[in-house]
């Protein structure tokens, strides 16, 4: 489940599911107790259409992991397409949150791929 929260300093909400120690937006330091959560399912953010805007589908990085890791990858692609979705809806903290997951995997992606190769490389080498 993911966790919507509100950075008291900027009033901008962001993906809290990790509970981070300093806001992503304006890089404020973070206290937990301050923090507005609102749960991902049964929140209704409101959110400019600026700060809609803002939040990266992670797209064109996703589809760049398919040469790392394919099955990864994949997953990637749907949470990035999920945040463009959710971004045309105006969802603001569904896009946030498939944004952040997006993320996650695409990173996730990078570095099994990159271990993968390293083993493969290891591999040919020692032969
Ligand atoms: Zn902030």
């Amino acid at each position: 489940m993911s966790d919507v929260a509100r950075c008291p300093k900027c009033s901008r909400y962001f993906d809290n599911s990790f509970a981070v120690s300093f806001c992503p937006k304006c890089g404020a330091s973070i206290d937990g107790t301050h923090l507005l959560n609102e749960t991902f399912a049964s929140s209704k953010v409101k959110a400019s259409a600026g700060e809609i805007a803002q939040i990266d589908s992670h797209l064109a990085l996703s589809l760049l992991s398919i040469i790392f890791c394919f099955p990864f990858s994949i997953v990637a692609i749907v949470f990035s397409i999920l945040t463009i979705n959710d971004k045309r809806r105006g969802n603001y903290s569904a896009a946030i949150s498939h944004s952040a997951l997006a993320k996650k995997i695409m990173i996730a992606s990078f570095i099994i791929g990159g271990i993968l190769f390293g083993l493969n490389f290891l591999g040919r080498f020692s032969r």
